[in-house]
């Protein structure tokens, strides 16, 4: 396991660039010491909130980006533009893109690709259904999902990987501790047979799916648990730094 955790605030399509900046600062101030942490406002809020956090320790962070470099893709962001709005960390995969715009595995091993080519640390995320865990095809599922890595012979510079539970995701049920490290485990015995057991020890395996100030604590008392990716807690200031805390 890594030494520090990383707490990732997902702002999904929440919070203007305004109220972004505000909720930025607030954070800011209120850091604890000894966990990395990164935002990720939506792309309309990526300039201002870049600026704000600039030359501190609080990273940058893209929701999403294109899987193409740049050409007539209207709508899209290139790699390169959030490389030059100060973005060092893409989330790729989110079950939010699977389950709402048919995100297959091509098309997220081409977005890996961009990230890593313009030196974005990858965030990929990964989840099964309900119906998948309860048809006992959990780790099936998410080692089919690992193959977007297959192009990948050593973890890509700062890669890290989200564990996140779709049944879990905004519903307020998150994964027991339990239930969350015994995945954990999994996960990183499928990083290991694919990249070695020291490579796979030193990447960090994000829990995500409705962590709360509350749940925190218990989430990362658990070994192999390297960090969260929060949505609806982080954006409550106080919420999400109180789960910083947990994870410092
Ligand atoms: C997410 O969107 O990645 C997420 C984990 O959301 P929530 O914390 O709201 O479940």
């Amino acid at each position: 396991m890594s030494a520090r955790r990383l707490v990732v605030a997902n702002w999904k399509m929440y919070l203007a660039p305004s109220a972004s900046a505000d909720l930025a600062a607030r954070i800011a101030s209120a850091l604890p010491a000894g966990v990395d942490v990164a935002l990720a406002p939506s792309f309309g809020a990526l300039e201002r909130v870049g600026r704000l956090l600039a030359g501190g320790p609080v990273a940058l962070a893209a929701q999403d980006v294109s899987p193409e470099r740049e050409g007539a893709f209207t709508g899209e962001v290139s790699a390169a533009s959030l490389k030059e709005l100060g973005v060092a960390i893409g989330i790729v995969g989110h079950s939010e893109r699977r389950q709402r715009h048919g995100e297959s595995g091509a098309l997220l091993a081409k977005k890996l690709e961009r990230l890593v080519e313009n030196g974005i640390a990858p965030l990929y995320c990964i989840g099964e259904t309900r119906a998948e865990r309860d048809g006992g095809r959990t780790v099936e599922i998410l080692t089919a999902q690992l193959a977007a890595l297959d192009g990948y012979s050593v973890p890509p510079p700062g890669f890290a990987l989200a564990y996140e539970p779709v049944w879990a995701i905004g519903t307020g049920l998150a994964a027991t501790p339990e239930m969350a490290a015994e995945t954990h485990a999994a996960l990183r015995r499928a990083l290991g047979t694919r990249w070695g057991a020291e490579a796979a020890g030193s990447i960090r395996i994000l829990y995500g799916g409705s962590v709360t100030a509350a749940n925190a604590s218990a989430l990362f008392a658990q070994p192999g648990l390297d960090g969260g990716l929060v949505g609806g807690a982080s954006l409550d200031a106080d919420a999400f730094v109180a789960i910083l805390r947990a994870a410092a």
